[in-house]
C-alpha cells in the first residue's frame, strides 16, 4: 500500500511511505542493488547501516544461480541473504535481452542494447530473430543462452513470476521487453505491445497463484508493471495508458532513454499513469536523473552504478566524480568528504585508500561501496526532506552546480 504523504507544488514529486510485509520504504528512495542475493562486496549489516532501505535482486541471475527452488526453501529471498527489510526483483527481461544474447554486462540505460537493435531485433510480424542462436522471441515468451554456462532456457511471462513467487521479494515485477533506444519505430512498437500482452499475462498468472504464495511464505508481494515504449512519445503515452488501466500495484518505468528526453518523457509518462500509485524507475541513478525522476513523480530508483564504479576507484563527491587511484591521493591524508557520515570517511582516509586500490586490496571495494552507496541513499532521503521542508528547488540548484561545476 502507498500513502502520499506531501505534494511538491505544481510538479508531480511526492513524499510518500510503500507498505511492505518487510517493512516501510519511506519514499523517494534509493534501492541498493543485490543482483545475486548479495550487495556486492557489502554485508547485509553494513547495507543497513548505510541508510539503505531495500535491496534489488535479479530473477535471471537467481534463477540461474542458485535456483529459485532453494530460494524458496530458505523462506525467501531475505531470510535466504540475512536481509531484515524490503527486498525487490525485477522480472529478468533486461538480462534476458541484454546478457542472453552474449552483449555482456556492460549495459547502460542510455547506451545499452544498441548492438542488440543493430543486429538482432528489427523483425516483424514473424518474430524470428537473426541472432536464433542466442535470443529467440515469439509471442509465448523468449529463449535465450545462459551467462554461466551457455544453456539453453524459456522465459515466459509466466514462468518469470513463478520464479519471482519463489524467490519471494516484497515487490516484483511483470515480464517485458527491452529494446535499445537505437530501435526503429516499427520494433519499438511491436515490442512494447508485446510487452503490454505479456503484463497482463504476468497479472493474470499472479492473481491466480497469489493465494498459495501468500499461504506458503506468509508473504503478499505486489505486482508492478512496466512502462516501455523507448525514446517515441507517442509509444510512451500509449504504453503508459494501457499498463496504467490494468490492476497493478505500482508501476516500473524502463527501457532506455535519450538522456535530454528523460525530464518529458517522465513527465508525461507519470500524468498518465494513476497518480495514487507508487513509481519506480529501473536502472538509473546518477545524480542529476535522481532530482529529474522525484520533480517527475519517481518514487524509487536502483541502479548499479554507485557499487559498479567504486569497484574501480572512482567515487562520488559534492563536486562530481574523482578517481581515487590517482597518484594526487597516494599523500592525501585527508577524508573523501569531511563532512561525510558514512563509515568509510569517518575512519580512512583517501592515502588508504588510493593504497588499497593500488594493493588491489579486497578492501578497496567494500570502503569504496560504502561511499558509494552512502552518497546516493543520502542524496535521495535528503531530496526527500527537502520536499517536506519545502526546498526542493533550492536544494536541487545548490547540489547540481557544485556537482558539474
Ligand atoms: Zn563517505
Amino acid at each position: 500500500m502507498f500513502k502520499i504523504k506531501k505534494k511538491l507544488k505544481n510538479k508531480l514529486g511526492r513524499v510518500g511511505e510503500f507498505i511492505t510485509p518487510n517493512g516501510i520504504i519511506e519514499t523517494p528512495a534509493f534501492i541498493v542493488v543485490g543482483t545475486k542475493a548479495a550487495v556486492k562486496s557489502l554485508s547485509p549489516e553494513q547495507v543497513g547501516n548505510l541508510g539503505a532501505q531495500a535491496v534489488l535482486g535479479n530473477t535471471y541471475h537467481l534463477y540461474l544461480q542458485p535456483g529459485d527452488d532453494i530460494i524458496k526453501k530458505a523462506g525467501g529471498l531475505n531470510k535466504f541473504m540475512n536481509w531484515n527489510g524490503p527486498t525487490f526483483t525485477d522480472s529478468g527481461g533486461f538480462q534476458v535481452f541484454s546478457l542472453g544474447a552474449g552483449f555482456g554486462s556492460n549495459e547502460n540505460k542510455f547506451e545499452f542494447q544498441k548492438n542488440i537493435s543493430n543486429h538482432s531485433l528489427n523483425i516483424s510480424d514473424k518474430v524470428q530473430s537473426v541472432h536464433t542462436k542466442l535470443v529467440k522471441i515469439n509471442e509465448d515468451g523468449v529463449e535465450f543462452r545462459s551467462c554461466i554456462d551457455g544453456s539453453r532456457h524459456f522465459f515466459t511471462p509466466e514462468k518469470s513470476i513463478e520464479i519471482q513467487n519463489n524467490i519471494g521479494a516484497d515487490i516484483i515485477f511483470a515480464f517485458d521487453e527491452c529494446v535499445s533506444s537505437s530501435a526503429e519505430y516499427n520494433y519499438q512498437k511491436e515490442a512494447m505491445e508485446r510487452t503490454h500482452r505479456w503484463a497482463k499475462r504476468s497479472l493474470n498468472y499472479n492473481n491466480n497463484h497469489r493465494l498459495e504464495v501468500q499461504l506458503s511464505s506468509g508473504n503478499k508481494q505486489a505486482l508492478f508493471g512496466i512502462v516501455q515504449g523507448g525514446k517515441f512519445e507517442d509509444l510512451r503515452k500509449k504504453s503508459a495508458k494501457i499498463i496504467g488501466k490494468m490492476d497493478f500495484d505500482g508501476f516500473g518505468i524502463g527501457g532506455s532513454f535519450s538522456k535530454e528526453g528523460l525530464d518529458k518523457t517522465l513527465h508525461f509518462v507519470n500524468d498518465l499513469l494513476p497518480k495514487e500509485k507508487i513509481k519506480h524507475l529501473l536502472g538509473i541513478g546518477e545524480p542529476s536523473d535522481l532530482f529529474i525522476g522525484i520533480e517527475n513523480g519517481i518514487d524509487s530508483f536502483d541502479c548499479v552504478s554507485p557499487t559498479r564504479i567504486a569497484r574501480t576507484g572512482m567515487l562520488y563527491t559534492k563536486h562530481g566524480r574523482i578517481n581515487i587511484i590517482k597518484v594526487k591521493y597516494s599523500r592525501d591524508f585527508s577524508k573523501i568528504e569531511d563532512d561525510c557520515k558514512c563509515y568509510t570517511c569517518e575512519n580512512y582516509t583517501k592515502a588508504y585508500l588510493s593504497h588499497l586500490f593500488r594493493a588491489q586490496e579486497m578492501f578497496a571495494s567494500t570502503l569504496a561501496s560504502i561511499h558509494n552507496l552512502y552518497f546516493i541513499v543520502n542524496l535521495v532521503k535528503n531530496i526527500r526532506q527537502s520536499i517536506l521542508d519545502e526546498k526542493f528547488y533550492e536544494l536541487k540548484e545548490e547540489f547540481l552546480k557544485k556537482y558539474y561545476e
